[in-house]
This record gives C-alpha cells, sequence and structure tokens, in this order.
C-alpha cells in the first residue's frame, strides 16, 4: 500500500484529501503546515507528496526545496489557477508534477498514477520478474508471493525485496539501500534504522509464509542485509 504525504493548511480540502485518497486504499499522513510537512517526510517516508505551495511557517518550495536535497520521492504540487509562474518554478524545482485547484478527484488519481509509474521506471524496477523457489516478484503487476501465497507488501517494501534479490550473491550495505531503494543521497548519511524498520517488517511477512524457520533475508552485522531464500534455513 503506498503511503501518500498530504501537505495542505485548509483543512476542508486536506481531510477531503485524506478521505479519498484512503478510500482508494492509500495510506495517508497529513501536515498542516511546512513544518510539519519536513518533519514526516523523515519520520514516515511517504511514497509520494502532495504539496500545497501557500502553507504557514514554510512555504511549499523550501519544503520541496528540502526534499529533493535528500531524495527523489514524487512531489505533486497543489497548486491555484492564478499561480501559473508558481508551476513553473516548481516544476524547475525538481516537482514531478502539478494539479490545479480546484480540482476533481479522478484528475489526481490520473496524475498519482503516472507518477508513481514513472518513478518506478527511473528506479529501475520494471525489468523482469524474480524468482526462486521461494519467492516470485513482478515489478509489472508489483504482485509478490511466498509459497505461491500473496504477500502483501508496501511498494518500498517491494523494492527492497527486490533490490535484495537481484544482489542475493553479496551483502548489501545499509546505505546502498538508502540510496538505491529510497533514492536517498548517501552523503547526507541519513539514519540506517529506516532500513532496519522495513526489513523488519518485511522479515515478519515472509516468515508468516514460509515458516520462522527460514531466514530468507539474514541481517549482517554492521554491515547491512543479504538474501538468502530458503537457504538460510537453520
Ligand atoms: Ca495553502
Amino acid at each position: 500500500m503506498a503511503k501518500i504525504l498530504i501537505v495542505e493548511d485548509e483543512a476542508g480540502l486536506r481531510q477531503g484529501l485524506e478521505i479519498n485518497l484512503r478510500h482508494e486504499n492509500y495510506e495517508t499522513v497529513v501536515a498542516a503546515d511546512g513544518d510539519e510537512a519536513i518533519r514526516l517526510f523523515h519520520s514516515d517516508n511517504p511514497d509520494l507528496v502532495l504539496l500545497d505551495l501557500m502553507l504557514p511557517k514554510r512555504s511549499g518550495f523550501e519544503v520541496l526545496d528540502h526534499i529533493r536535497k535528500i531524495s527523489r520521492t514524487p512531489v505533486i504540487l497543489l497548486t491555484a489557477r492564478s499561480q501559473e509562474t508558481d508551476k513553473v518554478r516548481g516544476l524547475r524545482g525538481g516537482a514531478d508534477d502539478y494539479v490545479t485547484k480546484p480540482f476533481g478527484v479522478q484528475e489526481l488519481f490520473a496524475r498519482i498514477d503516472a507518477v508513481m509509474r514513472r518513478s518506478e521506471v527511473a528506479a529501475g524496477s520494471t525489468r523482469s520478474v524474480c524468482e526462486d523457489h521461494t519467492i516470485r516478484l513482478d515489478p509489472a503487476t508489483r504482485e509478490a508471493t511466498a509459497r505461491n501465497q500473496k504477500l502483501k507488501l508496501s511498494p518500498k517494501e517491494f523494492d527492497l525485496l527486490m533490490y535484495l534479490f537481484r544482489n542475493k550473491e553479496r551483502v548489501v550495505p545499509r546505505d546502498e539501500l538508502l540510496s538505491r531503494v529510497w533514492n536517498y543521497r548517501v552523503d547526507l548519511n541519513l539514519n540506517s534504522r529506516t532500513v532496519d524498520t522495513h526489513v523488519t517488517r518485511l522479515r515478519r511477512k515472509l516468515q508468516k509464509a514460509v515458516g520462522t524457520d527460514n531466514a530468507v533475508i539474514v541481517a549482517v552485522a554492521k554491515i547491512g542485509y543479504r538474501y538468502l531464500g530458503e537457504a538460510a534455513a537453520v
């Protein structure tokens, strides 16, 4: 389930977006000002950001700037009709798209889908199916199974599992996962607990399918993680 950070100071619009996105099975987090947006971006690792430009405390441009310094997470601007120059400035500043208020939810969903697809292509995640005797990951449909049981993975968990699978001949360092799966710039020395949290959740889901005797993904102390599949049985 993809997680969307909604940044909008107008309470009515913010709640409307939240209700509609949840109805479409998105997970949502909401921020009413620029400071909160930045805090939640760090704590909640959204897969996409809907960003209003005119915000209290810190403008949408400042928030966008901050996000782009550390990540390539897709950002869609929520702009007013009169803000033509702002759209251009936002797109130049690294926003992926924009919608003009007032907008219909169907238009917004279509833009979210398109932007998510483009970002997956950019991350190289639309290549071939990953498959062994334990798991099967289909990047085209984003379907994941373990021992033929469907796994309910978040987009980041899916990408993480796929990245580890494709590099299973080695231990993948946390920094590399942050940079390749989260698109974070490695030089910023971001907290690798993000990776650990996601791996823990992913392992829990895998273990439900294959049993606790099979590690599937192993942690290598102080370095990172490695996909072993059921060869990891102990
Ligand atoms: Ca506003």
